[in-house]
């Protein structure tokens, strides 16, 4: 039995993971689960897979918790409940399903145990990729994406050497303004940037699906991934979101993935890699799929999708910078503080604003990313 500790088991892909360790209960057992607050699904949670530990990020929910679950599992509280969990917990894999900045550092405590990471915070990617493929080659700890783009590059790459890629494509559903001009993004709701074509995930991922910024994040990520600069990753809209991703080779053939779209497919695999296992989570029927299409992704509309090359291509700590900008910039349109537009507005502004530094350790992208949210917090827009 292989002990998985969840980390985000309220989010969706938690519960997508919960689904596929269900499926897989001979083979999978639940070590640990954690929430932010929702603990009314955490206590379900625990009582259908029990865990030996719970962490809840909100001290006072936790005690709430403690006391309704009545001594069944051990509940720790706060990120320090995270970080003690994931430094010392007996467990064989991290699913690290946190969403932003937070999924760094309990990560990094896994990497450092030599554990396998199934990955789907790309924030920590992004935010500290440097680091984070360092450490991990240095302790020997497998990092395998579940972000659906990466999986499916993973997926095409078994086999295959490194130096015989020629690019890796990612592919990109547009979200669910794909057809607005830019003109009307001026005016669209919250609810309407909450409405994803293809995918039912968090807030923040949804919103950051409107804006592109998703795609921008998913670039950076699989540069660190993949150890490959900007002139080998493209990015191509593909509105039915069928194919995952593709990786062309020097010779000119290209490998893709394809299913209907369902996380559970990239997370199973990132829990059982190299096996691929039987389960009928997805189910592609071609006939049905009337037609697959392409085209280039709009860098003047989607600003967020610029910012985000631009930020890769300065490196050091500017893709922190640009995280979490996002962060507190996609936070604000959620609370209707701010425009649609003016989340990359103000992305770029602490972009200008903050020094971007080139030799980076855990502690400057950890002050980098503080100083980042104070000043996006003041910007006016
Ligand atoms: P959700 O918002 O649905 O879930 C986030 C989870 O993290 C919840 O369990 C939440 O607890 C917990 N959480 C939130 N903030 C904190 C915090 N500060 N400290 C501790 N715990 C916290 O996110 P998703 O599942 O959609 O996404 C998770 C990650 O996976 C993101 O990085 C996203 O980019 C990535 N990803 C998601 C995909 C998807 O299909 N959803 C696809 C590919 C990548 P609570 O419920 O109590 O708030
Ligand atoms: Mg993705």
């Amino acid at each position: 039995m292989k002990k998985i500790l969840l980390l985000g088991s309220t989010g969706s892909i938690g519960v997508n993971t919960l689904e596929v360790i269900r499926k897989f209960n001979d083979i999978f057992e639940v070590f640990a689960l954690t929430a932010n607050s929702n603990i009314t699904l955490l206590e379900k949670q625990v009582k259908e897979f029990n865990p030996k530990f719970v962490v809840v990020k909100d001290k006072n929910k936790a005690k709430e918790l403690k006391n309704l679950l009545n001594g069944k599992c051990i509940v720790l509280s706060g990120s320090e409940g995270l970080i003690e969990i994931t430094k010392n917990g007996d467990y064989d894999i991290l699913v690290s399903a946190l969403v932003g900045f937070a999924g760094l550092a309990p990560t990094i405590e896994s990497i450092k145990r030599g554990k396998r990471i199934a990955l789907a915070n790309k924030e920590t990617l992004v935010a500290a990729g440097e680091i984070v493929i360092e450490l991990a080659h240095k302790y020997n700890s497998e990092i395998l994406p579940v972000d659906s783009e990466h999986s499916a590059i993973f997926q095409c790459l078994v086999g295959e050497e490194n130096k015989t890629i020629e690019k890796l494509i990612i592919t990109a559903s547009g979200g669910p303004f794909l057809r607005k001009s830019f003109e009307d993004l001026k005016f669209v709701k919250v609810e309407d940037a909450l409405k994803h074509p293809n995918w039912d995930m968090g807030n923040k991922i949804t919103i950051d699906s409107a804006t592109m910024m998703n795609k921008g994040l998913e670039v950076i990520e699989a540069h660190w991934l993949f150890n490959l600069g900007k002139d080998k990753i493209d990015v191509v809209v593909h509105p039915q979101s069928i194919v995952h991703s593709m990786v062309e080779f020097i010779d000119g053939s290209i490998k893709a993935q394809l299913s209907m779209p369902d996380m559970k497919l990239p997370i199973q695999y990132a829990l059982t890699y190299p096996k691929r296992l039987e389960s009928a989570f997805v189910d592609t029927h071609f006939p049905t799929l009337k037609e697959l299409t392409f085209f280039e992704p709009d860098f003047n509309k989607f600003q967020c999708l610029k910012l985000a090359f631009d930020a890769m291509t300065e490196g050091g700590t500017a893709p922190c910078i640009l995280n979490a900008a996002n962060e507190i910039a996609v936070d604000k349109f959620l609370n209707k503080e701010i425009k649609f537009l003016q989340i990359p507005e103000l992305i770029k502004k602490s972009l200008e604003s903050i020094e971007i530094l080139n030799k980076i350790d855990f502690d400057t992208i950890l002050e980098c990313d503080l100083k980042t949210r104070e000043l996006t917090l003041t910007l006016d827009t």
